[in-house]
């Protein structure tokens, strides 16, 4: 495993992110701030889920007065996840008018893009840059290529087609990206935020040049770095883009804290991209949430269905006893269980696991030997086999981790 690029601890309400404190999972609501009772309920169901940083917009005068009231009804809730203000063209304003809100707030998200016009802009941005030192609040300089600033752009083309040996715009494109956070974070230190008050991010729909860009911003400050593809589509897409744009960068040791941006489909569950960046922090062995499932695809050896089956409801069970276990077993997350259709890899996959089971495939005597800790335990069959397993399974949660507690 690579170190982590970052050097920084970086602190939003009581919870540290940077150097070599655990990356982070956060998302982001789809609620009108201004509904402040759904909005707590949507971020105490993400806090939940496992969220550890939940991000609402504040647009409008009315979203600024929700947010102390959202903020009492989750710590009613007894859901005290840190809650950042999400700014674009108003923030300036509105944190000045609003300052129940600015207190209320863990960290405020600027986009240097959305500051105001050329001719407002630094000004909005010391505005910003005051109330979080007047508050003692961290700040997020969130640069998306979708709204890259202008004005920054066209100095570095014009500075580009100078050049004797222009780049290509591609690369003066991804060097205004970095340009934006960089030049940012250092405006906001000049105008009094300490050092480690400022996280940055870049953000591109694309994932190569999410990768590049990020590389190059972390070899050229030490400051935590949010990750996340913006825009990232739905469903599958979605959720491949961003695993494959956070995995190359998180094993390179880049990355403090993460978001899938994934669209919902219509009444989904917002939650999913919650589950989604844990998965990707647990498949990297980054971060351990819950046990871990292996079960083979199946092939032609099996002509039953009754090993996905048992696959989903081993999967099932254990979720459904986390809640539990976690109060009972501490480190009980860290539980590997596999679940194989036939003797080719069933025995070697289960002896891998903590737990095992190589169901018989096709020809194949009906019988299911069972490992744990590498060794054979017991061997089932008939009926009760599935409901014999998943008493085995917890025969071995309580030996393993019932003594720890
Ligand atoms: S373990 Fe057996 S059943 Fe499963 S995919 Fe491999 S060969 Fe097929």
């Amino acid at each position: 495993m690579s170190t982590r690029r970052s050097t920084v601890t970086c602190r939003v309400g009581s919870l540290a992110l940077g150097s070599d404190h655990p990356i982070v999972v956060q998302s982001m609501t789809n609620t009108p701030t201004e509904d402040a009772v759904a909005t707590a309920q949507q971020v105490a169901e993400l806090a939940r889920a496992g969220s550890e940083l939940v991000r609402i917009t504040v647009n409008t005068d009315a979203a600024a007065r929700a947010v102390p009231e959202i903020r009492r009804r989750l710590n009613d809730m007894g859901v005290d996840v840190p809650l950042i203000g999400d700014f674009h063209y108003n923030g300036h304003r509105l944190l000045l008018d609003h300052p129940d809100c600015a207190r209320t707030l863990d960290k405020y998200r600027i986009n240097p893009g959305n500051v105001g016009t050329a001719r407002t802009r630094d000004e909005h941005f010391e505005r910003m840059i005051a109330v979080a030192v007047e508050h003692d609040k961290p700040v997020r300089i969130g640069v998306n290529w979708g709204s890259l600033d202008a004005a920054l752009l066209t100095e570095l083309m014009d500075a580009n087609a100078r050049r004797t040996h222009p780049q290509d715009a591609e690369a003066v494109y991804r060097e205004a990206l970095v340009q934006s956070a960089l030049r940012s974070a250092e405006a906001a230190e000049e105008l009094g935020l300490p050092h480690d008050h400022i996280v940055l991010s870049v953000k591109t729909s694309e994932v190569r040049t999410l990768v590049a860009v990020n590389e190059e911003l972390a070899s050229r400050c030490d400051h935590p770095l949010h990750l996340g593809l913006t825009e990232a589509g739905m469903g599958m897409k979605g959720t491949v883009a961003s695993t494959a744009a956070l995995a190359i960068l998180l094993e390179r040791g880049i990355g403090d804290t993460i978001r899938v941006s994934l669209t919902p489909s219509p009444g989904g569950d917002r939650s999913e991209e919650v589950r989604i960046c844990q998965q990707v922090l647990q498949s990297l062995g980054l971060r351990s949430f819950t046990p871990q499932v292996t079960a083979c695809p199946g092939c032609g050896r099996t002509t039953s269905t009754f090993f996905q089956e048992l696959a989903a409801r081993v999967d099932r069970h254990l979720r459904e006893r986390m809640e539990d276990w976690r109060r009972r077993y501490p480190g009980v997350e860290e539980l590997t269980v596999a679940v194989m259709g036939c003797v080719v890899n069933g025995p070697g996959e289960s002896r891998h696991a903590d737990i095992g089971i190589s169901l018989p495939g096709t020809g194949e005597e009906p019988r299911a030997p069972v490992y744990a800790d590498g060794k054979l335990i017991a061997t089932l069959e008939g009926e009760t086999l599935a409901d014999e397993f998943i008493r085995l399974i917890e025969a071995y949660v309580e030996e393993r981790w019932g003594k720890v507690s």
